[in-house]
């Protein structure tokens, strides 16, 4: 027997309940395809002809949420552990105004509703009683094809909604499908109007494409139908030079990276530290996100001379936060430009036998000590403390004392 997830177990219970009660009941979308690869969905959704009040009804007002009553949405929480299914009742869309949002809903028939869906392989409905799959827009055959193709119009439904197209993108790379040629004739010629969509959603596609194995052909795929220029117009121009090949491949060659390292990797060629900034302002990101990959970009360089570098230069950064991702971007971008590798390893080489407390030692003077000694906190004062902090890291004093007697000396220069 085939072991189920708590969410899936409890969403076959939502289905049970909700075909007890009169009503149709299906597992639908994402979840569909997940099963159809023999993949565990990351989560469950539920169609139906339920209304939304109906669905609140059923499983109490306690235990369900409405998340967009308006789209006939309600999200149905779980025992503990489950988590929660999205319950929607079958529905079409009304016209899209802004390339974003419907207008309004309209309930429909389950073969309608699939229609209202992005791409044939998310378009699929699944009894999970019965174990059969509804199919009303050929999903099937392209998952066995490994094609994503929009359902209907490309045309027509990358208008109704731009963020498809990189929906679109991500997919494919995922997944490693092709893009069905004139649903990517379709993107190419509409990518600029990806600007309409919501820079967080934009983010939300990027990072689960940069995060996943298939990052390089994400981000060749996105090059190819044009959504690169649109959402990193700063990489244009390189977009079309050697270097972007040696970004194809410093991307591939990270392993497991955060978001924050791809995207490190992805806008290195850029730079400039405020650049580098300024679009993960534009994305959205959070202030988090865009420090530490700032920080990666401006840093690129710090340890290209490691061997030759003061010990307490090579220590300063090797006890960054994030050092880790700056090493492992460093690798990459090594082995992309078929460099040595040897600064890296000596690198981790010195990491191995340092231990943390010589790395990054306690301090020895610290600014309270300077303002017991009567000194006001300023340029001055931290510059002090910077000299005596470097003469400590390069083992140059090795108590407090030498350290305080060194701060009256340098404080008289
Ligand atoms: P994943 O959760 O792995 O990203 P998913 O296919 O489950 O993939 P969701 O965003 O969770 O994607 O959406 C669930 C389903 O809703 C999709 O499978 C698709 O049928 C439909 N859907 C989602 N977004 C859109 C969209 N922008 N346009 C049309 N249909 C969509
Ligand atoms: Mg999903």
């Amino acid at each position: 027997m085939t072991v189920i997830s708590p969410q899936h177990q409890f969403a076959i219970e939502i289905v049970g309940k909700l075909r007890s009660a009169g009503h149709v009941a299906l597992f639908a979308g994402g979840c569909v395809r997940d099963a159809l690869l023999g993949r565990e969905a990351k989560d469950y959704d539920v169609a139906t002809t339920a209304r939304p009040e109906e669905v609140r009804k059923l499983f109490g007002h306690k235990r369900t949420l409405s998340v967009g009553a308006s789209f006939g949405v309600i999200m149905v929480l779980g025992p503990h552990g489950a988590g929660q299914v999205e319950v929607a009742t079958f529905r079409t869309e009304g016209p899209y105004l802004d390339g974003r949002r419907p207008e309004s809903v309209e309930y429909c028939t389950p073969q309608d509703d699939a229609r209202r869906r992005d791409f044939t392989i998310n378009g699929m409905f699944f009894d999970p009683i019965e174990e059969r799959v509804l199919d009303y827009v050929g999903g099937a055959a392209d998952l066995n094809a490994k094609v994503i193709r929009a359902i209907g119009d490309p045309h027509e439904r990358v208008r109704e909604d731009k963020l498809r197209m990189l929906r679109a993108v991500r997919f494919a790379a995922t997944l490693d499908f092709s893009l069905d040629p004139t649903t990517a004739d379709a993107i190419r010629e509409m990518s600029s109007e990806l600007v309409v969509v919501s820079a967080e959603r934009i983010a939300q596609e990027m990072k689960k494409m940069l995060v996943d194995v298939h990052r390089r052909r994400a981000v060749e795929l996105a090059d190819d139908v044009r959504l690169m220029r649109i959402i990193f117009p700063e990489l244009d121009e390189i977009c079309r030079e050697s270097e972007w090949q040696t970004t194809l491949r410093r991307l591939e060659l990270l392993e497991s990276p955060s978001f924050e390292l791809a995207m490190a990797a992805l806008l290195k060629p850029l730079s400039d530290k405020s650049v580098v900034e300024k679009v993960c302002r534009r994305m959205k990101l959070s202030n988090d996100e865009c420090d530490r990959i700032a920080w990666l970009v401006a840093h690129q360089t710090d340890l290209d001379d490691a061997p030759r570098l003061s010990l307490a230069a090579l220590k300063r950064t090797l006890a960054h936060p994030y050092r880790d991702d700056l090493l492992m971007l460093e690798r990459a971008d090594r082995k992309a430009n078929s460099s040595s590798l040897e600064t890296i390893e000596f690198c981790e080489d010195f990491l191995a036998r340092t231990p943390v407390e010589v790395l990054d030692p306690i301090p020895f003077v610290t600014g309270d000590d300077l303002i017991a000694l009567g000194f006001k906190p300023g340029p001055r004062f931290k510059a002090v403390l910077v000299v005596i902090r470097d003469a400590q890291l390069n083992l140059q004093i090795s108590s407090r004392e030498e350290g305080l007697a060194m701060v009256l000396a340098e404080w008289n220069k």
